[in-house]
């Protein structure tokens, strides 16, 4: 299993701290220069949302609980292979012992 993540932002509350795009070892976030908001500061941004992992990092080291992080699954195709697998093992099983 991957893992991805999608990332909002509260950007009112943010006050451009950089914290958590230090946090971010993929360098996806940065401070948004050309945006200010209502504390009067340059609020985060994600630059490129697809290539987030869902680490999280960025939520915990955020001060103002400014940074949400949902984390999605996805099976690989060799994974999803070895569950279904798994899954027909499992039902044999349950054939097996109501023929017991
Ligand atoms: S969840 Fe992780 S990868 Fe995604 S933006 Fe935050 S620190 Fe970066
Ligand atoms: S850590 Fe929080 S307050 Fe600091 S820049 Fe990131 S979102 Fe804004």
């Amino acid at each position: 299993m991957a893992t991805t993540g999608t990332v909002t932002f509260n950007r009112d509350i943010c006050k451009g701290c950089g914290l958590c795009v230090v946090a971010c070892a993929t360098h996806l976030l940065e401070l948004d220069e050309a945006a200010i908001n209502r504390k009067g500061y340059h609020p985060v941004v994600i630059l490129h949302p697809e290539q987030c992992n869902g680490c999280a990092n960025c939520a915990l080291m955020c001060p103002d609980q400014g940074i949400t992080v949902t984390q999605d699954r996805i099976a690989r195709e060799g994974g999803a292979r070895a569950e279904r697998a798994g899954q027909a093992q499992e039902r044999r099983g349950e054939e097996h012992l109501v023929h017991a």
